[in-house]
């Protein structure tokens, strides 16, 4: 049947400000980039290059991204507006310096709107790729202003924001001996497991890979199925796979207090946040815990980059999600809900902001 992708109609898609297809036969170059908002800043988020099953799914991606990512900065209180690309292709066999370069002159026409970073199927030297053809490209390994890989980063804020949590909800004022399981044990999954180690928590750990679980075994780890995790005894449970985690099942199965981890988009829909709240789950809303890659890359696009500063920046997720705990004890809903809302007030008042300096302008 033919495939009719779903657009205007869509609600995600009449949230975004822009959305462009690029394709350039000769490379095989298939790419999708979604601005959201503006309002800020430049739009800024990573691009994936995946083997989308259809058109229709690397669209729902971007646009799913994309809005995700204007959230993101505006709790995070980052001068930058939220958007994101996808390339649709399989990485191991399309990804070609001739198509990333193609890549990276689409962006250019984009005049700077957008500004790609490194998000699954893309790394920091792809991005280098990419850079031949455009300057608005962030999260370089090298350069004057370059931030490097930041899943570093990622992992301290989630780490930051576990530690608000264990206080909040269980009235632990460290880490010591919370017994913490992670799902996904990638770059930031492994990032997290380490200074979580050092901070003397239990881990618990599942990847599908098994080279990553027996390096955290040889710290101490319990290691356990993929399947099995959420059902185990924690204090936290930190998802830092992929998205779609706490669905109808996987919510009810859950022993642990704490949701608190580094995957994007980890609640399947808003019901989810609703029956965590129910069943007494603190939640970290993930676009709140994951910022630190944001904050990193927004250290490198303001043209200097001060690790110091980035750091701070980092730490204050902790605070953050405090605020966040307390709003929704006290409006008794969702942090979710409450990070949303948060979030959105942040946007208006940049859109205002916006229209008020255009007016004044003309
Ligand atoms: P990654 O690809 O390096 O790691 C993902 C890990 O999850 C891998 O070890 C993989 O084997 C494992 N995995 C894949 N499918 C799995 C499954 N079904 N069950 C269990 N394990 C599975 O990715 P990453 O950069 O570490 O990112 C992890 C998550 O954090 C993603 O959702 C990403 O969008 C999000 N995130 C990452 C950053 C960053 O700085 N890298 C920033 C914000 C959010």
């Amino acid at each position: 049947m033919e495939e009719r992708p779903v657009l205007f109609s869509s609600q995600a898609f009449r949230d975004h400000e822009e959305v462009v297809f690029f394709r350039e036969p000769a490379s095989g170059l298939k790419a999708i980039v979604a601005v959201h908002s503006t309002a800020a800043g430049p739009a800024c988020g990573g691009t994936r290059f995946h083997a989308y099953a259809s058109e229709q799914e690397a669209i729902d991606d971007v646009l799913r991204l994309s809005a995700a990512m204007s959230l993101k900065s505006a709790l995070a209180g980052l001068p930058l507006g939220g958007g994101k690309s996808v390339i649709i292709g399989d990485p191991e066999r399309d990804k070609t310096p001739a198509l990333l370069e193609a890549f990276g002159r689409a962006l250019d026409r984009l005049g700077g709107r957008y500004v790609a970073a490194e998000d699954v199927g893309m790394s920091p030297q792809d991005l280098q790729i990419v850079a031949r053809a455009t300057r608005h490209v962030a999260g370089l390994p090298a350069g004057p202003a370059a931030s490097g890989d930041p899943s570093p980063l990622t992992a301290r804020g989630v780490l930051r924001g576990i530690e608000a949590a264990a206080r909040f909800k269980l009235g632990r004022e460290t880490l010591r001996g919370v017994r913490v399981g992670i799902l996904g044990l990638g770059h930031v999954g492994s990032a997290l497991a380490r200074l979580l180690h050092q901070a003397g928590a239990e881990l618990v750990v599942a990847d599908i890979m098994p080279a990553p679980c027996e390096e955290f075994a040889r710290l101490g780890a319990r290691v356990v199925e993929v399947e099995a995790i959420v059902a185990e005894p924690l204090d936290v449970f930190a998802p830092c796979a992929l998205g779609g985690i706490l669905n109808e099942v996987t919510v009810e199965r859950l022993q642990a207090p704490i949701v608190a981890g580094a995957a994007n988009n980890q609640l399947a829909s808003d019901a989810q946040a609703v029956r965590l709240f129910e069943r007494g789950v603190l939640y970290a809303p993930d676009f709140a815990i994951n910022a630190g890659g944001i904050i990193n890359v927004a250290g490198e696009i303001a043209g200097s980059y001060h690790r110091d500063e980035v750091l701070t920046r980092v730490d204050a997720i902790g605070e953050t999600l405090r605020a966040i705990f307390m709003r929704a004890e006290r409006e008794r809903r969702s942090p979710h809900f409450v990070a949303l809302a948060m979030a959105e007030e942040r946007l208006d008042a940049a859109r205002k902001l916006r229209v008020e300096s255009g007016a004044r302008a003309a």
